[in-house]
């Protein structure tokens, strides 16, 4: 039981969480994967660094020294803890869905982009706006993969678009056999890691094999840090050839009154005072998960998710989600839905009576609820380093009282309180 406990300490453990009726909870935060809770070594660099807060890149005064080499520092942490190549760029964002529309201005003109029908919108949105073709997944990843090697057969793909693992199930994609198929019919592959940096290594360079992966794009709010950071890390020539993301001071070489040369590398892309904190913590957080020991790390989510598997087999009525029949991994991620029983009522529920915070909803994946016939949506708990046995066992009991027992929902939310 001691392997349950929290593998590393995050800020808001303690929190309480009112219930209706007036008593109060330890908050148990099952949604991780909407954003996780900062690491406690995050917040501690946090406080260590905001007194060196100046503007990067532009001064000379000792703050803006101290700022500058902790942004550009935090390169090449993030570039260690994806295993980068050398020469990729890594390129600050806001976060995953402004990376991978930064990525979308840089592919080259003519190439159409693919993607399967199981990506969060932050991964279909941008490349619909361009020429792309898309593929539904099959029940099986076998099948799945045979299609996207037949939908590539047909030439014209610059890039495939994958999620790393999917934001609904948590189920995890091949992505070294994805990248080995892409470069094999010419393409590219960008994988959304938004999922799945928080909770497994990834290896871009995957020692020099034809399973590379060229674009990876993540955000340092589910990596245990803060809002407002992102990264887009990949293969500088198409970055540097491709539309600057924002127009503006710092992505220039040299301007005229009606004209502009660009930069090259990250600052092209990088355009006004960048978020010098955002990238620090992120980078911590990295250095952080980087160090974990990954057999604890995988046990410690494993056994959580187990324990909710489990938990939830034994309820009449409910149904765990899953994309493939076939696919043997997945993160700490968990759909499900309550036969009889609206989504979002439940979560309502949950978090009133028993203090267990879940995501329900469509997910930003509207193409797959559908296809999967859940179009009013599901319910999904997420977890990871911070999370313990005991909020499982909460979610459980919770929904289990609420199958047995039905709906109490007299209740309102007034300003953060639950009113009966
Ligand atoms: N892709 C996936 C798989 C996600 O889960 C999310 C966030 N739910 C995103 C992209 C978008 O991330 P962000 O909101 O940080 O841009």
């Amino acid at each position: 039981a001691d392997a349950l406990e929290p593998l590393l300490a995050v800020v808001g453990a303690d929190l309480r969480a009112p219930l209706v009726g007036g008593d109060e909870v330890r908050y148990a935060n099952l949604d991780y994967a909407a954003s996780a809770p900062s690491l406690a070594a995050v917040a501690d660099h946090l406080t260590d660094v905001l007194p060196f807060y100046a503007s990067v890149h532009r001064g000379a005064g000792y703050a803006s020294q101290i700022s500058t080499s902790l942004y550009e520092n935090a390169r090449g942490t993030v570039r260690r803890f994806v295993r980068a190549r050398p020469d990729d760029a890594v390129v600050f964002t806001r976060n995953t869905t402004d990376s991978l529309n930064l990525l979308a201005g840089c592919v080259p003109a003519g190439s159409e982009v693919l993607y399967l029908d199981i990506e969060h919108h932050a991964n279909l949105l941008p490349w619909q706006a361009r020429p792309h073709r898309s593929v539904v997944a099959a029940p099986s990843l076998a099948e799945t993969l045979e299609r996207v090697r037949i939908s590539l057969s047909d030439g014209g793909v610059g890039l495939l678009a994958v999620t790393g693992a999917s934001n609904v199930t948590g189920e995890v994609l091949p992505i070294a056999e994805l990248a080995a198929i892409a470069h094999e019919h010419g393409a590219r592959i960008v994988v959304d890691a938004a999922q799945l940096a928080p909770h497994r290594r990834i290896d871009m360079a995957a020692a020099g094999t034809s399973g590379e992966i060229d674009y990876l794009a993540f955000s340092g709010h589910k990596l245990y840090a803060p809002f407002g950071s992102g990264v887009l890390v990949g293969r500088a020539d198409w970055l540097d050839a491709g539309t600057p993301h924002l127009a503006g001071g710092g992505a220039v070489r040299e301007v005229r009154l009606d004209a502009v040369t660009w930069a090259d590398g990250p600052a092209r892309h990088e355009a006004g005072s960048p978020n010098v904190l955002g990238a620090a913590t992120l980078a911590r957080a990295a250095e952080v998960l980087g160090s974990l020991d990954e057999a604890a790390w995988q046990r410690h989510e494993q056994q959580l998710r187990a324990a909710l598997l489990e938990g939830l087999a034994e309820i009449d009525g409910v149904t765990v989600h899953r994309l493939f029949d076939d696919s043997k991994e997945a993160i700490g991620v968990v759909n499900f839905s309550v036969a009889g029983h609206d989504a979002g009522l439940v979560a309502a529920c949950l978090s009133a009576e028993h203090g267990v915070g879940l995501r329900d909803g469509r997910f930003c994946a509207h193409p797959l609820l559908k296809r999967l016939g859940l179009p009013s949506g599901s319910l999904r708990a997420s977890f990871g380093v911070g999370s313990r046995l005991e909020d499982v066992e909460r979610l459980v009991a919770g929904v289990r009282g609420l199958v047995e027992d039905g709906l109490g929902i007299d209740y309102a939310v007034d300003a953060g309180r639950w009113v009966p």
